[in-house]
Formats: structure tokens, sequence, C-alpha cells
């Protein structure tokens, strides 16, 4: 037995180890193996916690979309409901049922034109939702194929160059040829602009996103749906469209009523979102809503004998967390349209405030203000004599406790390199401070002669 060992075993007996000594330093926990010996709870709590103590702090990584903070209801709420298990349907019916009225209370929410006949279900996020949503187009595209008797050996998917990464996932994993549409400086998002050359008789679906991760900025879904009805008229092929609204479709109902992007669009087959972004949720947590239930074919549907009755259930996993859904339902009851809508409003405000700050510097030129989803990105306006950096910029914010990601734009703009905030629900005066730090970190970088060394050269990118 080793030295080690020898503590241990000490250690779960009377003689408790008295915390920060020699004594507590013996029982470091290996990195790689499983330690031989137990070690008294406290003291595993101590180093768990001080290893996360070295993560970033949440509220102030400005790179994720992710939920960071919910109010004190919904923690008790959570502490209460962490042991659910979403797929054990007829342990908690209640959690089930919930989930059914979330979802439908999202068809509703994206204008279906008959909720109770939409489908649908949470997932761990958008990501498990995209797969969902892009298997089923796969499916109803190779029905069709076959019924036709045409060949379904070369399906492809047809999205901006923008997509997150999720969709060229789903491609990979499924087969799925990707044709990713290059954005450019007349095109900066993707609109629907040639689309002709990219769709075909193999195409399943096009996929238009509602907050473009790099930016924020909505693709506009009616003009990429109309250049599908052109598309139609002039070759007969019938294109439908999801809509990745993994931030947006959580923002533009309450913010942007006036834009039409979801159901109100024939097209529009089916619509992800992530409820741990602008639903507000901690993560993971997602939802995706078919129009109909003809939209989601029914051998995707494993069918779960529930209470007697039929339960249908659709995930690419099967454990999950059920406490999320019954968050979401919270909020939903606790929000309602107005509060979404007020807090999304206040989020949006601080978001254009700041980008209105930043532009104002001197350096910086603005890609995206926050007026679609409160995401706001900037570059640098060209200086030869310019001797830092965007990365320089996130280093040196990164010092002062913020997380703020530079990073280069997809294929077609690839040589521009933005740095990006997502501002989420939280006190204006935490923005205000973020400016200011912001301030001196560019003073300091102004200031400097010579060339700084760069540390790396990418960093974090939460897409
Ligand atoms: C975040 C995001 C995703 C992935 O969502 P997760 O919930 O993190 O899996 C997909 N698409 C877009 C547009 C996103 O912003």
């Amino acid at each position: 037995m080793s030295v080690r060992d020898d503590h241990r075993t000490d250690a779960t007996s009377e003689n408790e180890p008295l915390g920060f000594t020699n004594d507590y330093d013996d029982f470091a926990a290996p990195w790689f193996t499983l330690p031989e010996g137990s070690m008294p709870p406290d003291m595993a709590y101590q180093i768990v916690h001080d290893e996360a103590m070295l993560d970033g702090n949440a509220r102030l990584n400005l790179a994720t979309f992710v939920g960071t903070w919910m109010d004190e209801q919904a923690n008790r709420l959570y502490a209460e409901t962490f042991d659910k298990n979403m797929i054990d349907k007829d342990e908690y019916p209640k959690t089930a049922e919930i989930e059914t009225r979330c979802w439908r209370i999202l068809a509703d929410l994206w204008n279906a034109p008959d909720p109770a006949a939409t489908i649908g279900t949470s997932t761990v996020g958008s990501s498990e939702a995209a797969m969902l949503a892009g298997l089923a187009l796969m499916r109803r595209w190779r029905l069709r194929r076959r019924a036709a008797g045409q060949p379904t050996d070369r399906p492809n998917l047809v999205m901006s160059a923008a997509v997150q990464v999720c969709w060229e996932k789903f491609c990979n994993y499924w087969d799925i040829e990707t044709r990713l549409v290059p954005v450019s400086e007349e095109h900066p998002a993707f609109d629907g602009d040639d689309l002709e050359s990219y769709v075909d008789e193999n195409t399943i679906g096009v996929v238009a996103i509602m907050g473009v991760t790099y930016t924020g900025v909505y693709e506009p879904v009616q003009r990429i749906s109309d250049a599908l009805d052109r598309i139609q008229e002039a070759t007969g092929l019938d294109i439908p469209i999801h809509v990745d609204g993994a931030s947006g479709a959580m923002v533009a109902p309450f913010v942007q009523p006036e834009i039409v992007w979801d159901f109100r669009l024939d097209r529009v087959v089916s619509i992800n979102t992530s409820g741990h972004k602008y639903g507000l949720v901690y993560p993971g947590l997602g939802w995706v809503v078919w129009r109909t239930e003809e939209h989601l074919p029914e051998d995707m549907i494993f069918r779960v004998n529930y209470l007697g009755g039929d339960m249908p259930t659709l995930a690419l996993n099967f454990s999950r967390p059920g406490a999320q859904v019954l968050l979401q339902y919270y909020l939903f009851l606790r929000l309602g349209r107005a509060g979404y809508a007020e807090v999304h409003g206040h989020t949006r405000e601080v978001a254009l405030y700041a980008s209105s700050e930043i532009a104002s510097m001197g350096p910086f030129e603005l890609v995206a203000d926050g007026s679609d989803i409160p995401v706001i990105a900037w570059r640098l306006k060209e200086d030869p004599d310019r001797n830092w950096n965007l990365y320089h910029l996130s280093d040196r914010l990164r010092g002062r406790g913020w997380q703020v990601p530079a990073y280069p734009l997809p294929e077609g703009l690839e040589h521009i390199t933005v740095q990006r905030i997502v501002l989420r629900r939280g006190r204006r005066a935490l923005a205000r401070d973020f400016l200011e730090d912001f301030r001196q970190c560019v003073a300091y970088l102004e200031g400097l002669d010579g060339p700084i060394p760069v540390e790396r050269e990418g960093s974090a990118f939460h897409h």
C-alpha cells in the first residue's frame, strides 16, 4: 500500500483532515486514474470546488448564448426536480404532460396554422433538435423519391456557410451532402440570392437561420421562401424550409413580431430553438416543432406504453434531465408574452447602447449592432499604424475576467476578423462596467509601441 493509500485509510476514520495543510495536499486526487481509496466528502467537495473556481465566471462569459442566470424560485424548482428523467413518462406523467404543453405553446407562438395538428418534442439542445428535423427532411424526401421510383442515394442540404456546426455534423453523421452558400460583401447573410444554383431534385431542404451565430443577424426567411417559390414555378421542385431559430425563435416573436419567418410561411415545415438560450433556461434544453404530424415521418416515432395509453417518443438519447422542461414551463408562466417582451426588449436596448458606444470609440466598425438578436459584433477599421488586433484585445479583456471571443467570419468573408458579445438577461450597469474595462484595454493597446507578442491565434468561439 502506498503512502497515499495509507492516508486515505486514516482519513475515512475519525482522523478528519485539517483542511489546507500538508495532510490535505497528500490527498490530492490523481488526474487520470481512479483513486484506490475513498476520501471524506468535504475534501472531495473542496477539490472539485477549487478546480471549478479556475473556470471563467459564467456571467462574465460574453461568448456564450446559454442561460447563466435564473431567479431564486427557478433555482429552488431546479433543486427539487434534478432527479427527474425525461424518458420516464410513466413515472413522471406530469413532467411529460408539461413537455407537451411547452411545445404546443411554442407552436402557437410560432403561428402554426393549427397548433393542435403540430407535433414536437424537447431535446437536450438545438443540436439534437437539428438532427431530428434534418432526419425528418431526409426521410420525407426519400419517401417521395421512392414513391416516384427515383434514386435516393445522393441527398443534399442547402444552407449558408454561416451555419452553426450542428448542421455540418448532421450532414456528416447521416451522409448527406452539405451545400454551403458562401457569404459575401454584397450578401453578408444568406438571402436566397442565386439559390437556383444550389438546389436540385436531391435537395432535402433549405435551412434558414434566425440569428446567425457569427453575427446575430436574422436571415430573411421570407425572401428565401420567395426564392424557392420562384424555383418551384420554374422547375417544379417543391423544397421545404427548416428554420434554425436556436436563438432568434425565442426573441423575434416578442421583440420583432412583424418579421414573417415562422409557420406563417407555408414552406416552413419545422422550427427548432434552444430553451437554454433566449428561452432563458440553464443548459441543456432544446425544442423542435413540426408544422403538422405529416411533416414528421411516422417511422421516426417510437411508441412507448404510457399509463395504458400510447406515448410517442422521439429523441436520440434515452435518459436525460427533465428539470429543464419544468424550468421552461416555470418561465412561460412567470414571464408570459409581456415578460419575455420586456426582458428581451431591455436586453436589446442594452445591446444597442453597447454597440453605439463601441462604434463611437474610433477603431471599430460594427458588423452587427444588436437590433436582431441582442448580439453585437465589430471589426477593426483598416489602420496600417496599428500594432494590435482583436486577439490582443480578447487577451486583455480576459485579464479582467471578461470572455470576449475573436474569430474570422465564415467562407466568403474569412479575411474579416470580428469580435462578438452575446448580451443576456442582466443589469445595464454590468454593460457599463464592461465598456469601461473595454475602453481601458483599448487605451492600453493604443498606448503601446513596438510589436505585441501574440499569445494565441484563436480564442474560444462559442457557436
Ligand atoms: C447555438 C446554436 C445551435 C446549437 O444549439 P445547442 O442548443 O447549443 O445545441 C444551432 N444553431 C444556431 C443558429 C445556434 O446559435
